[in-house]
């Protein structure tokens, strides 16, 4: 069957509306990705590309692209052979790189196009994908946006996946990475670094009963670097290890000091792929629970689905290791990508995360409000708790009541804030003992 893009579609734009659009036409503090598709089409078609059968492989890219993107993304032909794309949800540089993988995997696949002499033919793409991730109010200039998402692209070239996405340094933009990275590290040593804890609130006793732990870094010349931008430096550095021993060692010791109260909360960490890795790594938080005195079922570990899909043999093995100690473990950002129903047989979860792109849209889209109902039947079909990320308003959470979702956590109760705050606000929250909004019918 022909395969074409379907009339001119509103998110297909020029490559000036595209850079306007990301330099200008974005939400809020959330943040969003500008990726450079260098397509590769392949020699032949290159010599034939003023030839009728190259536009109607560019009309084919065109559709294939458009079933990859989102109503709110926008793209551009920059050239015959590279593609401009703005991911305007991708909330995180994880995002963005599944969206990368998805785009790439449907661009790869054979065209096929009618050759003048020849009839019809096979042709191919091999793209690669280079891009920024960055937050949406402090977008970087075009110039600067463009250049860093082609030096990503040309890195992207080296490496098995074929893509590269960078976190922009966003305040931080004066202090150049290299400053970064040597910086981190003396921050480290120097307990620069802070860890600050956003509430999860029980959607069924309306209380708070716990927290996520997220570093923090008050940059004296940068601002708050992106704890984004943070873990991917610590990662490539070999940094991770001890930045996951300061938050783990920082929520044991407010954990302990804690623990006189007569409901003390619980705390999830974030875990990243060099850890899960570590096979001295469970061993290590026995240590650290044995010494802070912690009962270990209050601490939860996060992971994503992309970490467990990197080694599921490692990742296996170390979360049964994490699980016999007695600690509870998350799956993050559930739903972007990776999500296969065997991972939630074969793992020892406690939670999912449901991711907040998903829950975003529960306020105004019958899609989003569709698959964010069927993650939290898929989390009790397999007695698990649902955890929605990402809740701003009151609508949602009515609705996630109604839908069965067990906790929720977002900027609706509060960001996250130091943890001498947090416990104010933990017991202030708690005290207030609110009636439960009846339910609300869908
Ligand atoms: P994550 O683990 O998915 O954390 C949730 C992120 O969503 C946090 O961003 C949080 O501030 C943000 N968020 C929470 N509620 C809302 C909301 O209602 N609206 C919006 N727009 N955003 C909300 P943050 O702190 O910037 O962290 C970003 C990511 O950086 C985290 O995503 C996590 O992957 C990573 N990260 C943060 N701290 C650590 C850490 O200590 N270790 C590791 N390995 N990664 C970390
Ligand atoms: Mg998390
Ligand atoms: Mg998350």
């Amino acid at each position: 069957m022909a395969e074409h893009a379907s009339g001119t579609s509103a998110r297909r734009v020029t490559a000036a509306q595209l850079l306007h659009c990301a330099r200008t036409g974005l939400q809020g503090s959330n943040r969003a990705a500008f990726l450079v598709v260098a397509l590769n089409r392949s020699d032949r078609l290159a010599a034939l590309a003023q030839s009728v059968s190259a536009r109607l492989m560019l009309s084919q890219i065109s559709a294939r692209i458009e079933s990859v993107l989102r109503a709110e993304d926008r793209y551009a032909i920059a050239s015959h052979d590279e593609v401009w794309v703005l991911l305007s949800g991708a909330a995180s540089a994880g995002h963005a790189e599944l969206a990368g993988g998805t785009l790439r995997a449907g661009l790869s696949r054979a065209y096929q196009v009618e050759l003048a002499q020849q009839g019809q033919a096979r042709m191919f793409c091999r793209p690669v994908i280079g891009g920024l991730s960055f937050v949406a109010a402090e977008c970087p200039p075009e110039l600067d946006l463009v250049a860093a998402a082609t030096d990503a692209c040309l890195r992207a070239a080296c490496t098995d996946s074929q893509v590269q996405i960078d976190v922009a340094r966003g305040k931080a933009a004066r202090l150049d990475r290299a400053r970064i990275e040597v910086e981190l590290r003396a921050a480290l040593k120097g307990n620069a670094l802070e860890v600050h804890l956003q509430p999860q609130i029980d959607l069924i006793d309306g209380g708070c009963v716990g927290a996520e732990a997220l570093v923090r870094w008050p940059h004296p010349e940068g601002g708050m670097i992106d704890p984004a931008l943070i873990a991917e430096i610590a990662e490539q550095r070999g940094m991770i290890g001890d930045l996951t021993q300061f938050v783990l060692n920082t929520v044991l010791r407010h954990l302990m000091s804690w623990s006189a109260l007569e409901i003390a909360p619980k705390v999830s960490i974030n875990l990243s792929s060099v850890t899960l890795s570590d096979p001295t790594y469970p061993s290590f938080i026995r240590d650290a629970l044995d010494t802070w005195g912690v009962a270990p079922d209050r601490l939860t570990f996060e992971l994503t689905e992309g970490l467990i899909v990197r080694d599921e043999t490692s990742a296996q093995h170390f979360m049964r290791e994490l699980r016999d100690l007695g600690c509870r473990i998350a799956l993050d950002d559930f739903g972007i990508g990776y999500t296969s129903f065997a991972y939630l047989r074969q793992f020892p979860l406690d939670e999912l995360k449901i991711d907040q792109s998903f829950v975003r849209g529960v306020g105004t889209d019958r899609a989003s409000r569709r698959i964010v109902q069927a993650q939290i039947d898929v989390a009790h079909a397999f007695e698990l708790r649902a955890l929605a990320e990402g809740v701003e308003d009151a609508q949602v959470v009515n609705w996630l009541r109604n839908a069965r979702c067990d906790s929720a956590q977002g900027y609706h109760y509060a960001r996250a804030m130091h943890p001498d705050a947090f416990l104010g606000w933990y017991r202030a929250f708690n005290r207030q003992d609110e009636a439960q909004p009846a339910l609300v019918t869908r």
